[in-house]
């Protein structure tokens, strides 16, 4: 699972502060119940001064005694639960039974962590980006003119596309990618959101922006020589990477670069990538050379948008 190192931390955080506050609550009702219930109090009392008379009986080898302290032990320890018992408290167990709170179990990240941070990375993606306004369902074929023209029926293109996109949530991740070009407005973002929507909700992580943000944030932190990495190393190692805007980002050899690394370091990994651009195949080409575009083919299913831009439709009805 492709998460950022951010999100881990924040779920191990998590498992660690649930844990910390269900001791903190016990301790705080084991404390209430002391001053309404002076015979708990007593318990708990001679319970530890048998346990400080224990190392000396102990050490001198009295076994008789030994085994009276250990029978007068078991009996309080009976009516100390029973107590608990009545008053309702249990001592806190581990929050995650199956890795007994350490994160990992069978040597890889025990499902705990998992489930904390799909979680998170949902919470982070929804806040910077309007998932819940973009769906498969509210994606409107009806903005695309049924009729042919010089490209084609843009309806029955928009259609093709549409049941690609499920396909490629159904099967995620066959290691296939998409390339979708095509004019502003013709509903590439909001298929691209729906497949981020989708792929989230499944539980893998999910990295989502415009060239711009994205390269630019990797190549500020290359620049800033601290070391750190995890920019870059996000868009190498995310289940799925959604590229934004392609041609669009300051164009710089560091940029074109690390667009290589990521094209080519994701497919050799089988992890897959959506590219959305306004650029034809032949101005990729020209922008980020032969040996970029030539990886497009083959791995990538590329679909032309065509139609008339839906945001300027929209606005006309609107009026
Ligand atoms: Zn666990």
């Amino acid at each position: 699972m492709g998460y950022s190192k951010e999100i881990y931390d924040k779920a191990f955080k998590l498992i660690a502060d649930s844990k910390k506050e269900a001791e903190r609550k016990f301790s705080a009702s084991l404390e209430e119940l002391r001053g309404i219930d002076t015979e708990f109090y007593k318990i708990e009392l001679k319970l530890a001064a048998l346990g400080s008379e224990i190392i000396g009986v102990a050490m001198s080898g009295d076994s008789k005694r030994l085994e009276e302290i250990q029978a007068e032990c078991d009996k309080l320890n009976a009516q100390k639960a029973e107590k608990l018992r009545l008053a309702g408290l249990k001592k806190p167990g581990f929050y995650c039974e199956k890795c007994k709170d350490s994160g990992y179990f069978e040597g890889s990240l025990c499902s705990c962590v998992k489930d904390v941070a799909k979680r998170f990375a949902y919470e982070e993606l929804s806040k910077s980006l309007p998932l819940n306004d973009c769906s498969f369902d509210n994606f409107d074929l009806n903005y695309y003119p049924d009729s042919d023209d010089k490209n084609g029926n843009p309806r029955k293109r928009a259609t093709a596309i549409l049941s690609l996109c499920k396909q490629f949530v159904d099967s995620f991740p066959c290691g296939r990618s998409l390339l979708f070009i095509g004019g502003a407005g013709l509903g590439k973002t909001h298929l691209s959101l729906s497949i981020v929507r989708e792929i989230s909700a499944k539980g893998y992580g999910v990295v989502y922006g415009s060239a711009q943000n994205l390269f630019g944030a990797a190549e500020k932190e290359h620049f800033s020589f601290s070391g750190d990495s995890s920019a870059e190393d996000s868009l190498l190692q995310c289940d799925l990477l959604v590229i934004d805007d392609l041609g669009t980002e300051f164009y710089s050899s560091f940029a074109a670069s690390l667009f290589y690394n990521i094209i080519n370091s994701r497919m050799l990994s089988g992890k897959p990538t959506v590219i959305n651009t306004n650029l034809s195949f032949d101005e990729l080409e020209k922008r980020y050379s032969p040996r970029i575009t030539s990886r497009f083919i083959g791995a990538y299913d590329m679909k032309n948008f065509i139609g008339l831009d839906i945001r300027q439709k929209k606005a006309l009805q609107n009026k």
